[in-house]
């Protein structure tokens, strides 16, 4: 008898008939004569509704306290869907992350899994009960709750089916799987069959939040086979993400992904002497502030200094405004500049290795629209432009077209060939 483990995203539990409908496709994965792992997200809109309330008290609040708070979303939906399929007939119990030992390092709002108890979970399924399992939150050596980031759960449920040697993890959301890009956005994105965890981590990262990056990274590292695919059409297969030497590659970009949850910071004039973008990262790592793009310019012979440009998160800027007195004594730069009127458009793709010439036709592909790019980060199967926010949808459909990643793009091709 193997081990499934299945996650429903927030939209899935949004409501009690969505409960239901989703205790059928928890029944039917056990009527399969698997053992059942679930895990579940917050109902609805329930996380952002929380922090919103949290904003009403204060602008910083504690970050312990926020994980008191959002961590108490998953435990209203796992309690409901145990709930759910007691009712159906089949026997569930809901566990929170203390209760299984979902052991986390201590780093309020955004800490990481170090280790899975088995015990608890293991005695109930061996009593051959479903288990539902609070996903998003953890809990220390010290017993204090934490949670994993936004988006968590997915984090939850791979973790989860590494430590309890799944067969497969099954990641159901509101989509029918992962798209060349966020279908939302662009419906005539196409649905992947199947995507590497390199390309899918990537895209993760550069924001197509319908994988949390770590469950990607989590996946990859314990070869965890994962499927993301829609809990309103269970017989749908999906998109199976699996690993890069198993896949033919065809095309050089994959997928796309835009990003607007970014500000981009320039520092202006800091003095060009070794350890000074030393220590004004090391401020800022010390603030836990997580940096992505960066870029330091070429030093003016005039005045022998460097502007200093990079991006965060648009909600760590209450933290770095704590950091800015701190920053001016280091560095005493000529001043500073926020932009929060910035997206990040990237492009994904394992067949961009090797094939020169795609950087210059996602740059020349902007340019004929006249869009300035205003900052560059590249890996080696990522590009991404940091534009302007008002050129973004421009950007996304004219790189969608000319990388075949929507419906138009292939209509076309086929339209080329001999009938
Ligand atoms: P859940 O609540 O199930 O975790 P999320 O809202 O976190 O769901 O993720 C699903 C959403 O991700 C979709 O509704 C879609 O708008 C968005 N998304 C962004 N990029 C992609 C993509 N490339 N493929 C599919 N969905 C995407
Ligand atoms: N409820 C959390 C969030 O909205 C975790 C998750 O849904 O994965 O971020
Ligand atoms: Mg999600």
């Amino acid at each position: 008898m193997g081990i499934v483990v299945q996650k429903f995203g927030g939209t899935s539990v949004a409501d009690s008939d969505k409960i239901k409908n989703v205790a059928d496709a928890v029944i039917r994965e056990k009527l399969n004569g698997n053992k059942v792992i679930v895990v579940v997200s917050a109902m609805g809109h329930t996380t952002d509704n929380l922090i919103k309330l949290s904003k009403e008290i204060t602008a910083t609040p504690p970050e312990r306290e926020m994980d008191m708070l959002l961590s108490t979303g998953e435990q209203v939906s796992m309690a409901l869907l145990a709930m759910a399929i007691n009712q159906k007939g089949h026997k569930a119990v809901s566990l929170n992350a203390m209760q299984v030992g979902i052991m986390t390092e201590a780093n309020h709002t955004r800490a990481r899994i170090i280790n899975i108890k088995h015990n608890r979970v293991n005695s109930h399924l061996n009593k051959d009960e479903i288990v539902i399992i609070a996903g998003f939150q953890g809990i220390t050596e010290d017993g204090e709750i934490t949670t994993l980031g936004r988006g968590g759960s997915d984090t939850s449920a791979v973790a989860l089916a590494a430590a309890f040697k799944a067969d497969r993890c099954d990641i159901y959301s509101d989509v029918e799987g992962v798209y060349t890009t966020d279908p939302r956005v662009v419906p005539t994105a196409q649905k992947l069959d199947v995507i590497s965890y390199e390309e899918m981590l990537e895209l993760a990262r550069v924001g197509a939040n319908v994988l949390h990056p770590r469950s990607v990274e989590t996946a990859k590292l314990c070869d965890v086979p994962m499927r993301v695919r829609s809990s309103f059409k269970l017989d749908d297969l999906g998109t199976l993400i699996i690993g890069v030497d198993k896949m033919e590659l065809h095309k050089p970009v994959t997928g796309l992904a835009c990003d607007s949850s970014q500000v981009r910071i320039v520092i202006c004039d800091v003095p060009d002497k070794p350890g000074n973008a030393g220590r004004l990262f090391s401020l800022l790592a010390n603030k836990g502030l997580s940096v992505d793009m960066i870029i330091q310019s070429y030093a003016r012979s005039s005045n022998n200094t460097n502007d200093i440009a990079f991006t965060i998160d648009k909600t760590d800027l209450p933290k770095f405004n704590e950091v800015v007195g701190e920053l001016k004594n280091e560095l005493n730069p000529s001043n500073f500049h926020i932009d929060e009127d910035i997206a990040k458009v990237s492009i994904v793709g394992a067949g961009m290795i090797d094939r020169p010439g795609i950087a210059a036709k996602m740059f020349e592909t902007l340019a004929q629209l006249e869009i300035n790019i205003k900052m560059i980060s590249t890996s080696e199967i990522k590009i991404s432009c940091l534009v302007e926010k008002a050129h973004a949808k421009e950007a996304v459909a004219a790189l969608c077209s000319v990388f075949e990643l929507d419906g138009a793009a292939v209509a076309d091709v086929k339209g080329d060939l001999p009938v």
